[in-house]
């Protein structure tokens, strides 16, 4: 409340225009002043349907808090404090069940923050909806990368059982789309309209000698199960972004005691909040490197320099060994193409990425995308941001269609199996 009561509820929110998804934060806060939690609470969510993730992982330095005039002089209201605060009271209250349905079915491929997204927006207007994902929980990056320390997976466990559950929102899990289902599989089986939220898996690679050592491992797959591995106490983590803070902070967590992150210029790429963290926790940063190298005793970096076609070279004569037990790669990640490959009329772009048009529509009828499958490596808030206008397209693209058939079969007798009326007076 004491944080609330600093906003100047000013005429023309600063605050809402850097937030990409333009949370209208002065009548959020509006409403919390005036003691009405639950319909703060309300407009967080129908603007917003992941407001509790984002008020925890968004980087509100550069968004609602960078543009909020008190910064101007002071510190800026910080509206993450406050949105979480409404968010995960009012989630708890969250009771309401399924939508009237209306006879359509929808396909969404990838539980992260994009297919979350389209599915509780479609399922709003009463389309059934069933979420694939080749992993065994929701949540995408959210859960298998971003650490439990940054957001706890208690927030996905409950954004489960309140948005999809509750509603109605059907989730296959352990289900790769492009493997044994395919695209085309879904159109058979009914659904109108299928949006691909697949992100991006595939870690770039080095391209370096010793990449495939057994010490060495890449982000993604190191954030999914830290647990997993065993690299030792002397980490080295070759990139300085976001994921590599995650990785070092991580590694930090689970044991390790010396941890360095190798920086190719002089200038780190992760935020000034993420890098704060990491380096009072003990990560160094070792600057201007280029890794050449990695071999079973540790890496090798060289001095980097920018060369006439700008691009960043090591200096030959500069190589150094730096000891270490374990390597963690964090230098992003790219496009998986399997289901690209098994599936007709879709094209991507040269860098993998599916082509879309402003409202999400692939080069395939039917078939719409966002998120970082679209967009390349992004934030959460914008791949919400982007879900929501493709799941109004999605929505107007489905009420064009006529009704879809279900099955081949529509009068058949229904047998009588163990469980049925009939079968259990036979028994009695
Ligand atoms: C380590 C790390 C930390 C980050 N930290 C932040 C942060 O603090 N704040 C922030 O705003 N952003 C952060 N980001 C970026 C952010 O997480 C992404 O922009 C966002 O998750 C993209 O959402 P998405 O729905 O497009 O994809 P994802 O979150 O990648 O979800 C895609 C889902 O699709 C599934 N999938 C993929 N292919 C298939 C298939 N063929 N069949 C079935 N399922 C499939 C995957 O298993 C996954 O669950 C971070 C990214 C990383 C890697």
């Amino acid at each position: 409340m004491e944080e609330a009561s600093r906003c100047l509820g000013c005429k023309k929110p600063r605050c809402q225009e850097g937030c990409p998804i333009h949370t209208n934060i002065p009548e959020v806060i509006r409403l919390l002043k005036d003691g009405k939690l639950n319909e703060a609470g309300w407009m967080l969510f129908e603007n917003n349907p992941l407001t509790t993730v984002c008020s925890l992982v968004c980087n509100h330095e550069k968004q609602c808090e960078g543009h909020c005039v008190r910064g101007i002089k002071e510190s800026p209201v910080h509206f993450s404090i406050i949105e979480n605060y409404i968010s995960s009271t009012y989630a708890n209250q969250m009771v309401k069940g399924p939508a009237v349905p209306n006879g359509r079915k929808a396909a969404v491929i990838g539980a992260g923050p994009a297919g979350l997204t389209i599915a509780i927006i479609l399922a709003r207007y009463g389309y059934k909806i069933t979420i694939y994902d080749s992993r065994d929980k929701i949540g995408g990056v959210l859960r298998y990368g971003i650490p439990d320390f940054r957001l706890p997976d208690s927030v996905l466990d409950d954004l489960a059982y309140r948005h999809l559950e509750l509603k109605g929102i059907q989730f296959r899990p352990n289900t790769y789309i492009g493997s044994a289902i395919t695209i085309d599989d879904l159109f058979r089986d009914g659904y109108q309209s299928i949006f691909v939220g697949a992100g991006l898996w595939k870690p770039n690679k080095l391209n370096i000698r010793g990449e495939s050592l057994g010490h060495v491992t890449y982000a993604i797959n190191y954030l999914a199960s830290p647990d997993a591995f065993h690299l030792g106490e002397r980490i080295l983590v070759i990139g300085t972004g976001n994921s590599a803070m995650d990785c070092a902070r991580t590694a930090i967590r689970k044991g390790a005691r010396f941890v360095s992150c190798v920086n190719l210029t002089d200038t780190l790429t992760a935020s000034q909040y993420e890098s704060s963290y990491a380096r009072l926790e003990g990560v160094d940063f070792i600057m201007n490197k280029c890794t050449v190298e990695i071999r079973e005793d540790g890496v090798i970096l060289a001095d980097s320099q920018v060369d006439g076609d700008g691009r960043i070279r090591p200096v030959a004569g500069t190589e150094k060994l730096y000891p270490c037990t374990g390597v963690i790669i964090a230098v992003s990640q790219g496009a998986e193409s399997n289901l690209v490959t098994t599936t007709r009329g879709i094209d991507t772009t040269g860098r993998g990425l599916l082509t879309v048009d402003e409202d999400g529509r692939t080069s395939r009828d039917g078939v719409f995308a966002a998120g970082d499958a679209a967009s390349g490596a992004r934030t959460v808030v914008e791949a919400v941001a982007n879900g929501k206008r493709v799941a109004e397209a999605m929505h107007a693209y489905m009420q064009s269609l006529p009704m879809p058939v279900l099955t081949d079969y529509p009068d058949v007798p229904v047998a009588e199996t163990k469980g049925s009326d009939a079968f259990a007076e036979q028994i009695l």
